[in-house]
């Protein structure tokens, strides 16, 4: 699919250091900008952090013209103007919440031919006779449609502004689309195709592996509170997702007393409060953001380090995409989950009463739905498997395992033979539906353990051969076994508001004998979930890099810019590293390009040259 380059690659190369400060491409870049360079329409697919910015903006500068990129969050176009400028790049803005001396300003900068990237919201795009007058302006080379997947109803994030996009492609037939999205159906990514009228689209889909990410799962409970703020102390912005508005109040004001600089975010703040709390995380005046899912669409704070789900998440999809906002500088990040079983049964509980607005009735298939969704999460948290495996097979890619950076892979976890157990209540099952009956995993358990419940004994179960079979397996262990086989298919659920279980044609081998069944043993406490972990690579305790952090710090604050707009992590750790003691072994550090370097590599390294001396 790869068209011939109208710039050959060592061209590319050359001015991805001198824009951007980068000497190498991440996985799909160089093919992404040589499609769009031959001015192809384009489809990229690529994971949070995998680097799509890029592979529009290196375009945009090397081709004659002006770029549009359409974007739909105004704190989004903000931070990609920021950073742009901060690389001594021509880019402009225009959206609803600014005025009109500054709108000015913008077109100015375009009848000057000055601007290479120009960021508009879609409702500004579309206005009438706005692309005809930019036209006039100046030529435009190409149209960029980032967060695509709004403009599609199957997405997760559908904006009816996105759907009138389909227009763009009437009133500038000849400029190239590129639409870039994070979200990985296939779905979607044909709505994509169809809705913004791509023409033969170059279509490049990106790993979602993401290598730089350690994954873990640990048990919830007493101690969690505890094991969350050693992993405060130790340093680096971090999110902590709840579940509740109450929770993440209460976490937030258990860490401001423990002496961390921690927010809460969560819809129950006003809009103002919100967006404060948010610009101190995002400037680093708040180390840690503790937050219901609201948090995080609009953010794109590279150096978040680590991310701890305090509560279940609802699929393994909003799991991967929230712990996901670790580590996109390509810098190690932690991404732990705190799971309970306890957890679980809320979460069912709070999918039960879920019901039509309108007429009170259970919304059936929504619930079988979100039980369908939290089922991939919960099979996540409790597989002994490799978390990338679990993850990426849940995006149709396949993965082997060991891959290094995981508990499950560092640390495999014990395992308990539960194949005989396995067997009961699979006969259990099959022994009701013999009967014609099908019941809940707590009365079956209730039979497996000889309980002689009102209700065993109204339906004479305790007549029933395999009565107390079972009963030298606590309940939570029968549970986590109900739960391993419906994941495996062996057991199915029906749906409606008291779900029962029901045998299916993969026990067989089973029932047989033929395959054996284990659970990792009862939840492995946080210690051994932890000592298995990689050290963070990055040098944390180093005073150089302390040093450069605060200096950091200072020139972002009298710039009036996040820290990581001067330089992210990446940087920081390369200089703490390297110590480079002349402007030219500056120049040679990752992410520093040209305006960079005649910028900030004066101050940075007298900084180093103090520090050595001292
Ligand atoms: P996405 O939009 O795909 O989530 P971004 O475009 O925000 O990702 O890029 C994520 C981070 O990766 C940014 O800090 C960016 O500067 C960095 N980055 C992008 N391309 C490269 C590269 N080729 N080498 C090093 N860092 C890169
Ligand atoms: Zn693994």
């Amino acid at each position: 699919m790869t068209a011939v380059p109208a710039v050959g690659a060592d061209a590319l190369h050359k001015a991805l250091k001198i824009h951007f400060g980068f000497s190498a491409f991440r996985p799909g870049q160089l093919e992404i900008i040589s499609d769009a360079m031959a001015g192809r329409d384009v489809l990229a697919v690529m994971p949070t952090g995998g680097g799509k910015s890029l592979c529009f903006q290196l375009p945009a500068l090397l081709q004659p013209g002006l770029t549009l990129v359409v974007s739909p969050l105004i704190a989004l176009m903000q931070d990609q103007v920021r950073l742009l400028r901060a690389n001594g790049i021509d880019a402009g803005l225009l959206n609803s919440a600014q005025t009109a001396a500054e709108a000015a300003e913008c077109f100015r900068a375009i009848e000057a031919q000055r601007l290479k990237l120009l960021y508009v919201a879609p409702e500004r795009l579309l206005m009438a006779g706005f692309l005809a007058r930019l036209s006039e302006m100046a030529a435009i080379s190409q149209v960029v449609i980032d967060e695509a997947h709004c403009v599609s109803d199957w997405g997760h994030d559908f904006r009816p502004e996105y759907r009138r996009l389909a227009s763009v492609r009437e009133q500038l037939p000849e400029v190239p689309i590129l639409g870039f999205t994070a979200t990985a159906t296939p779905t979607v990514r044909d709505d994509i195709v169809n809705q913004l009228q791509l023409r033969d689209p170059a279509r490049h889909v990106a790993s979602f592996d993401r290598p730089n990410l350690y994954w873990s799962v640990e048990a919830k409970d007493r101690g969690s509170y505890e094991r969350l703020l050693v992993r405060a102390k130790k340093g680096g912005s971090g999110i902590v997702y709840c579940l509740s508005r109450k929770r993440v109040d209460d976490i937030a004001a258990r860490l401001q007393a423990d002496g961390i600089s921690a927010l809460p975010y969560h819809a129950g703040l006003n809009g103002e409060r919100r967006s404060l709390n948010q610009s101190e995380f995002i400037r680093d005046a708040a180390q840690v953001m503790v937050a219901t899912v609201a948090f995080g669409m609009g953010i794109n704070k590279p150096d978040v380090r680590w991310v701890v789900h305090f509560d279940l998440p609802r699929s393994l999809e909003a799991y991967y995409q929230e712990g996901g906002r670790a580590g996109r500088d390509g810098e190690p990040g932690d991404c732990v989950l705190f799971f309970s079983a306890g957890d679980l049964r809320t979460a069912e509980q709070l999918i039960r009463t879920r019901v039509d607005a309108e007429t009170g009735e259970p919304l059936e298939a929504l619930q079988a739905t979100a039980r369908a969704q939290l089922q991939t999460v919960v099979h996540y948290a409790e597989s002994p498997d490799c978390r990338r495996v679990l993850q990426l097979a849940y995006f149709g890619e396949t993965f082997s395992a060991p891959c290094g950076n995981c508990d499950n892979c560092l640390n495999p976890p014990a395992l308990d033979d539960v194949t005989l157990a396995a067997r009961q209540l699979l006969s259990t099952v099959a022994r009701l539906a013999q009967r014609g009956q099908a019941f809940g995993a707590g009365h079956v358990i209730d039979i497996l353990r000889g309980e002689t419940t009102d209700k065993v004994i109204a339906q004479g179960h305790e007549q029933l051969s395999v009565f107390g079979i079972g009963s030298a397996l606590a309940p939570p262990r029968w549970r986590a076994l109900i739960r391993r086989l419906l994941a495996d298919g062996a057991l199915a659920q029906s749906a409606g508001v008291y779900p029962v279980l029901q045998i299916t044609a993969d026990a067989k081998p089973l029932l047989k004998g033929e395959r054996a069944v284990t659970l990792p043993q009862v939840a492995r406490s946080s210690q051994t979930a932890r000592s298995g972990r990689r050290a963070a690579a990055g040098p944390v305790d180093d005073p150089l890099f302390q040093a450069l952090r605060q200096l950091r710090l200072r020139l972002a604050r009298e710039n009036d810019v996040p820290p990581y707009v001067v330089f992210t992590d990446v940087t920081l750790h390369a200089l703490a590293e390297r110590r480079p003691l002349t402007l030219q072994a500056f120049a040679d550090i990752p992410g520093v390009g040209e305006r960079k370097l005649e910028q900030w590599g004066a101050i940075f390294v007298d900084a180093i040259r103090d520090f050595h001396d001292s």
